[in-house]
């Protein structure tokens, strides 16, 4: 087994006096002890067909694992997968992949090229790695990190649209309601990084237009994509107080920490940050100083379920939830199933896109549908969806 000391890096153990988060980065994610042999990585595959891009692994005794690999940003991030990221864990033991993510990090001074393309090219090696971990222990990748709590998760459908009227955007948000069933929505507000005259009528109007349309037992979340500044935030955020909002994502650009900070301490409303956070100790500091009351890590910008359970557990340590954000559509759902399905503190609903353009899986333990505004997390071993046979047959390997 290789050391676990290394996995004490990049957030800092020996950081401040606060021995519950030091606490939750410490304890080991992956439990190790479900895997009696080692499964040695043979391969690490990409692989394209049609316009779904996805990560295929093997171990020596033949089990494969696999992901689906956000196609779109993929597209783009290939050689950083095939030429810094994979190599790093081929014909290595899948049970050290806790470890092997701080090795990769420092290998070729990856920690330089950190960003999305370089986090989400880990992120979807670490899932095919879990995917085959799980069967390889026969288990459902959450039981992978401890016990299962939710075979079934509330989910809520997020709404993509901006510019559009307030009637509209009821309009379609109630299409959405009605296609899944969901209890709770999200929907954007201002201009994208930025407000104006316009937008700001949009905003005034729908926030008191959702809760007359939806009434009190919807659960209701905004999420500004970082377009106020700290007046207008606070404005905007009294008023969905007033309409009983469930929290307010990003009011200011994501990286303006203090400017959130300021928000959150001037609003009772939870404040959301995080699904443009890439450091783990970026994390430690939003939770610890109070910048933010939801904790969004996004499992595949961040890199994965490994790393976004450990924000879950130091947001646990402050008695915040951490729920994650999902990018890109595909598959990013059952990913954020499995993690609802074991970490306590995700909030009261994960986010749901729909299954319009996914990569073709079957799954025999559940529908992969919002029903009645709620998912079954499949029970089968690792991500408990098998790949289409079609699918495979026309994917080729990718290389640089
Ligand atoms: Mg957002």
């Amino acid at each position: 087994m290789l050391s676990r000391r290394s996995l004490l890096g990049a957030a800092g153990a020996a950081y401040a006096a606060n021995p519950k988060i030091d606490a939750a980065l410490t304890r080991p994610v992956v439990r190790r002890e479900l895997l009696k042999e080692p499964v040695l990585i043979q391969s690490i595959e990409l692989l394209k067909s049609g316009k779904h891009f996805f990560v295929r692994v093997r171990s020596t005794n033949g089990i494969e694992g696999f992901a689906d690999a956000h196609s779109s940003v993929m597209a783009s991030a290939y050689p950083i997968l095939l030429k810094r990221v994979a190599p790093s864990f081929l014909k290595k033991d899948a049970r050290d992949v806790e470890v092997l993510l701080r090795h990769v990090y420092l290998a070729q001074s990856n920690y330089k090229w950190q960003g999305l393309p370089y986090w989400v090219s880990v992120a979807v090696v670490e899932i095919a790695i879990l995917d085959m971990l799980g069967k390889a222990a026969n288990q459902p990748l959450g039981a992978l990190f401890g016990k299962v709590i939710r075979k079934t998760i509330p989910v809520y459908r997020a709404s993509g649209n901006r510019g559009n009227s307030p009637e509209a955007e009821i309009e379609y948000l109630q299409k959405l309601v009605g296609e899944t069933g969901a209890t709770a929505i999200k929907y954007r507000l201002g201009a994208r990084m930025e407000y104006n005259d316009a937008s700001t009528k949009r905003d005034l109007a729908l926030l008191p237009l959702t809760r007359k349309t939806f009434g009190a037992g919807m659960s209701i979340y905004a999420d500004a994509n970082g377009s106020y500044d700290v007046p207008m935030a606070i404005r905007i955020g009294r008023l969905m107080e007033e309409q009983k909002f469930a929290f307010f994502e990003e009011p200011v650009p994501f990286d303006y920490y203090d400017e959130t900070k300021q928000i959150a301490d001037a609003l009772k409303i939870p404040i959301a940050l995080g699904e443009e956070e890439m450091s783990l100790r970026g994390f430690r500091r939003i939770i610890e100083s109070g910048t933010a009351q939801v904790i969004q890590p996004d499992l595949l910008y961040f890199g994965g379920l490994i790393r976004s359970i450990k924000v879950a557990r130091m947001s646990e340590a402050a008695g915040l939830d951490c729920t994650p954000h999902m990018s890109g559509g595909g598959l990013g759902f059952l990913y954020i199933a499995h993690f609802a399905s074991v970490v306590p503190n995700v909030g009261a609903h994960q986010e749901y896109k729909g299954d319009d353009d996914n990569l073709p899986v079957s799954c025999a333990t559940s529908s992969l549908k919002s029903e009645k505004g709620m998912l079954t997390v499949p029970a089968g071993p690792g991500l408990g969806v098998e790949l289409d046979p079609t699918l495979l047959r026309n994917a080729t390997p990718i290389a640089v």
